[in-house]
């Protein structure tokens, strides 16, 4: 299945729980909009042409949100999956915010700093007047970040001649950015989590974490974990895995990593760990799971979903499970806070400095996340209750509830 398949298969269950009739469903699997274009740039190593997207889903609730990646696998498919989901993730922690995405095939990881800038102003001066604050407004994704979004903005301003911060979140704290976006994504995942231990009156001292994808969510969660006395048992970013039953400390291979290095080479001086492939850590020994790199991660015919021995799968990464794999984990009682909870803490940040930047007032990082973390236990409350109320899962109650909030909403 494809990630739009995906995406229909979810919303398609949710109909039928909650009686939608055709229309309705119709209405839930189609876009507003959908802008593809294609950036003509100069770059270091010559001219280039890379297909770039936005999505604008539905803006029932608020206007079109959501982020922007930069990855060689982007296509139009994954960006319009990720489009409907962002609207879902809006409804289900209550932001009035619609749904969106964009994306440029291209992969960033290739290219020096200056490219990849030329690269974003492309995109910014392709589609601004697609965007704006009360329009679309874009946020860092996959292989984007604060910087990106700063030079977005820039060049979207002086594009449009007009000074509007609140066209992009995620922004660096000099360019109108708040406090603690940096790490909400990770931080909301962990509220979450928190609450679903706290319901079933699980001790976490000690829990068994292994986190796949080491890039901003996945070394922010693993960090914040480890803090908060959680032992972290396996570590991986897109080349290593490293694994540890004594458990590891992330802050150590973070640092390493910003100073530049590999996940090998930072494990050079440990003794006490094992260095694998990075999607051994999807099927070891752990209590929790966390997803927190790309798509479809956990498939059917890869065995991770028949394998994997986390009795909770927290999903950092957007579309980490498939539908089909749903269905193992469904059979096998292993819980999943689905995407569209579990990492809706970045969107929810989104907004908060979205209306900063509107009202221009100035939150410090414990406001920020003292609002988040009312905002994500909210939002579990809702999802656990609908889930036992109806004895489904997370997933679908998340999905059920988002798509009454969003279709009431509807005119
Ligand atoms: N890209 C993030 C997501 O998938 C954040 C979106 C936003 O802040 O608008 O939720």
């Amino acid at each position: 299945m494809h990630a739009f398949e995906q995406y229909q298969a979810r919303v398609t269950r949710a109909a039928t729980l909650l009686g939608l009739t055709d229309a309705q469903v119709t209405r839930l699997m189609t876009p507003d909009r959908v802008i593809e274009k294609q950036l003509s740039v100069d770059l270091a190593d010559g001219h280039h042409e890379f297909p770039a997207y936005r999505v604008q889903f539905n803006n029932a609730r608020g206007p079109y949100k959501g982020g922007i990646r930069f990855h060689p696998a982007a296509d139009l498919d994954e960006v319009k999956a990720l489009a409907a989901m962002m609207a879902i993730k809006c409804a289900v922690v209550n932001i009035p915010l619609g749904g969106g995405k964009g994306g440029v095939t291209f992969d960033p990881r290739t290219y020096a700093k200056e490219d990849v800038h030329a690269v974003a102003r492309a995109w910014a001066r392709a589609f601004a007047t697609d965007i704006g604050p009360d329009k679309d407004v874009p946020a860092p994704d996959v292989y984007t970040n604060s910087e990106i979004m700063d030079v977005m903005l820039a060049e979207y301003e002086s594009v449009t001649g007009t000074k509007a911060p609140a066209t992009f979140t995620g922004k660096s704290l000099g360019a109108g950015g708040l406090e603690g976006r940096d790490t909400a994504t990770a931080m909301g995942g962990v509220y979450v989590l928190e609450a679903y231990l706290a319901e079933r009156g699980i001790d976490h001292n000690d829990m068994k974490v292994a986190v796949h994808g080491f890039g901003n969510a996945g070394a922010t969660v693993a960090m914040l974990l480890y803090d908060r006395g959680f032992k972290i048992v396996g570590i991986a970013d897109s080349k290593t895995a490293l694994i540890s039953d004594e458990g590891l400390d992330p802050h150590v291979f973070h640092v390493a990593k910003e100073r530049g290095e590999s996940l090998i080479e930072a494990a050079r001086d440990h003794v006490a760990l094992e260095i694998g492939l990075p999607d051994e850590v999807l099927t070891m020994d752990t209590d929790v799971l966390v997803p927190a790199a790309l798509d479809n991660v956990i498939a059917p015919g890869k065995g991770v979903a028949e394998e994997l021995t986390a009795k909770v799968v927290l999903e950092l990464a957007n579309g980490p499970t498939t539908a089909e794999a749903d269905a193992i984990l469904r059979e096998r009682k292993i819980d999943v806070i689905p995407d569209v909870l579990a990492n809706a803490g970045g969107v929810a940040v989104s907004y908060l400095e979205w209306k900063q930047n509107q009202t221009e007032t100035h939150k410090t990082r414990e406001q920020v996340n003292t609002e988040l973390k009312a905002i994500m236990t909210k939002a579990w409350s809702e999802v656990s209750q609908f889930a036992k109320e109806h004895n489904e899962t997370y997933r679908d109650a998340a999905y059920a509830l988002a798509i009454t909030k969003i279709l009431g909403a509807q005119t």
